[in-house]
């Protein structure tokens, strides 16, 4: 049982009940079928996790496929964000480098590239790739040694790695993220080298997570930064509040309004099937569902998280 501050209380029952529930909705949706290797996955997983830390031992309770591995993809670009503002400071990445306003358009879109300075935010493809071009480091080997020895770190688990097909199949496919780039550089918004950047971008899309992982993740920045197992401060607190508050506004892509209605907790999604709640001095919770609604986000995720926003006592509006 994990104790949600005294009041509200997950326990394997409710998960339980909220897997039940959103398992009802994974068959109208569909794995992402732009990136061949995530078409093949099976859509009908799903599962869920939660990390509270309100005692001295985290808690962790889990159904369903939490320990099955996905694909990270949109969920790195709150790590990537997160090495990019310690390199270069906030004011910097967020008044040069990209905005801090939804878009109202497709994850992937380019169509407000050419009427804007710099992409609307860091959780769009444009504006994470942005960022990832301001990521520290002589080679993209090195930007992506920094970025998976801090994933391992917030995820509380040494194991994480790459996963290779879905790195090549990204590599292949990824024509349009190469189309954002190119004019992101043609614009002096992207440093450097731009098939670099690509690959460092495409690489950290490619890790290999479980939804254990991303409520670790979760419950980090839920906990100001500090990781509630080893104590370590792994995330500046600013840094912090500020990535929370751009998961509640852009973390679900042209579905965040309606996930703010909904659901009401701050989240980041990826079209791996994963997403990241972190519900302040409370819990993490990860979900994966690779059943994708058409804005790219879970369908069987988001339902379980309405369900939990139901029966918690944990409410932003
Ligand atoms: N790798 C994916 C892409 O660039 C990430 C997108 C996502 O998860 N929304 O298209």
């Amino acid at each position: 049982m994990l104790l949600a501050g005294g009041t509200g209380v997950v326990t394997q029952e409710l998960l339980k009940d909220a897997l039940k529930y959103g398992k009802c909705f994974v068959r109208n949706g569909n794995t992402a079928n732009y990136i061949p290797e995530l078409q093949r996955v099976n859509k009908y997983q799903l599962g869920i996790c939660a990390v509270g830390f309100d005692g001295d031992l985290p808690e962790v309770v889990e159904v369903g496929d939490s320990r099955v591995p996905f694909t990270i993809q949109s969920i790195s670009k709150i790590i990537s964000l997160i090495l990019a503002v310690r390199d270069r400071g906030p004011d910097y990445l967020f008044h040069d480098k990209v905005g801090v306003e939804p878009t109202g358009d497709p994850f992937n879109s380019i169509v407000k590239l050419e009427t804007k300075s710099r992409p609307f935010n860091p959780f769009i493809n444009a504006g994470a790739i942005a960022v990832a071009s301001c990521i520290n480091g002589t080679s993209a080997d090195e930007k992506f040694d920094r970025f998976l020895e801090l994933t391992r770190k917030l995820c509380n688990n040494k194991e994480i790695s790459l996963n290779e097909s879905v790195y090549q199949s990204e590599k292949e496919t990824g024509d349009r993220n190469r189309a954002l780039a190119y004019y992101l550089k043609a614009s002096g918004v992207l440093e450097g080298d731009v098939e670099e950047c690509l690959d460092l971008y495409f690489r950290m899309c490619s890790v290999s997570v479980t939804a254990l992982d991303i409520a670790n993740l979760s419950a980090v920045l839920a906990n100001q930064g500090k990781c509630p197992f080893s104590k370590e401060m792994l995330i500046e607190p600013h840094s912090a509040k500020a990535i929370r508050a751009l998961m509640l506004t852009c973390g679900m892509y042209d579905g965040s309004g309606e996930f703010a209605m909904s659901v009401g907790f701050p989240a980041k999604s990826g079209v791996g099937g994963g997403i990241a709640v972190p519900l302040v001095g409370r819990m993490g919770i990860g979900v994966f569902g690779p059943s994708l609604d058409e804005k790219g986000n879970s369908i069987g995720g988001i339902k379980m998280l309405e369900f939990l926003s139901e029966k918690l006592d944990y409410q932003l509006f």
